[in-house]
């Protein structure tokens, strides 16, 4: 999920001058950023970089005009979802029916009547807020609020690009519960929905903000540490395993939860495949689980290095 900036970014696309300098003035009061642009192709090439909350775009322009530039809006998957308002000194049903067709949320019509255009803006940001949220939910895993696997998927692929084109470290972890099969069968399902609900808000704690922690699956987390190696990674996912193991439980007190952890800095040959990242920290992981679980094991290291452990729960 990409950062956003305070103010919701409103990208003007229009090639009258006048019409930047009204718009300016008249929406100065609401609450957003207003980005002026004179030309249909050049707002086009600026709605994808800078992905703003709403677009508001004229119709008639001269190099490209407004409904080409929406049809282009709506055939690209980055700007898809753009919420777009035509403004038009044309109030002919024609283009209004065209415009709303092509996929444009609202059309408004020159002269502005300015409360109108206002009160149009404020209710076309409110949608496109509601629709991050909605985009936004369908990552998180609802017992956790962690990330999901989906988001893990599409974020790894991101990151392992990222890294590869920057030369930056990273390193993926997946950390699987111990014996959490048992615990279920002791205490019942409800006492392990907790721990896995206390592993989480510990996770999210203890991680960087730019780090990005998931559920992957069942009693199975991943987490994408940014800009870090297996050095740094070491110390904070030791910090993880043994506060994880040192914590009480209200539902049951006399016993401890413990975890074990594979992580991969770089897998052997293809560091630019997302899936070779995970099978090396999965290898890794099995073999933390082999080798008596409750550690951690780098990839590609000799499980015989396996972090020390307190006392296993
Ligand atoms: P190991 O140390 O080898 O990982 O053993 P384990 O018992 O943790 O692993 P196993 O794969 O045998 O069992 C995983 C258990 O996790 C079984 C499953 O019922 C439980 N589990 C998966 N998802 C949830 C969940 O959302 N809530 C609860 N309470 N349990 C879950
Ligand atoms: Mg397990
Ligand atoms: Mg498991």
């Amino acid at each position: 999920m990409h950062e956003q900036s305070t103010k919701p970014v409103v990208l003007l696309i229009d090639d009258a001058i006048d019409i930047h300098r009204l718009l300016e003035t008249r929406l100065r009061a609401e609450d957003l950023e207003l980005v002026s642009i004179l030309r249909g192709a050049e707002g086009l090439e600026t709605a994808k970089r800078i992905n703003p909350a709403l677009i508001l775009l004229d119709l008639n322009m001269p190099d490209m005009d407004g409904f080409e530039v929406l049809r282009l809006l709506k055939a690209d998957p980055q700007t898809v979802d753009t919420p777009v308002i035509v403004i038009s000194g044309s109030d002919q049903t024609a283009d209004k029916v065209t415009g709303l067709d092509l996929g444009a949320i609202d059309y408004v019509c020159k002269p502005f009547n300015f409360p109108e255009l206002r009160a149009r803006v404020r209710a076309a940001l409110r949608i496109h807020h509601l629709m991050q949220l909605l985009a936004q939910k369908a990552h998180i895993d609802g017992l956790t609020g962690l990330w999901n696997r989906q988001h893990f998927d599409e974020r790894l692929a991101e990151e392992v690009a990222a890294c590869e084109r920057n030369d930056r470290s990273l390193t993926v972890v997946l950390c699987d519960l111990d014996n959490f099969k048992s615990l279920n069968d002791s205490y019942g399902h409800a006492a392990g929905d907790a721990v896995l609900q206390g592993f989480s808000r510990q996770l999210g704690q203890l991680i960087r903000r730019t780090d990005i922690a998931c559920r992957y699956g069942g009693e199975e987390f991943a987490i994408i540490l940014r800009d870090t190696d297996a050095a740094s990674a070491m110390s904070l996912l030791e910090r993880i395993r043994s506060e994880l193991a040192s914590m009480v439980w209200p539902r049951h007190p006399e016993r401890s939860v413990t975890a074990s952890f594979g992580l991969c800095d770089g897998p052997p040959g293809a560091r630019n495949d997302p899936n070779a990242w995970v099978e090396a920290a999965d290898k890794a992981l099995y073999q933390a689980k082999e080798a008596g679980r409750n550690r951690i094991v780098v990839a590609g290291g000799n499980p015989g290095d396996a972090m020390p452990l307190a006392k296993a729960g």
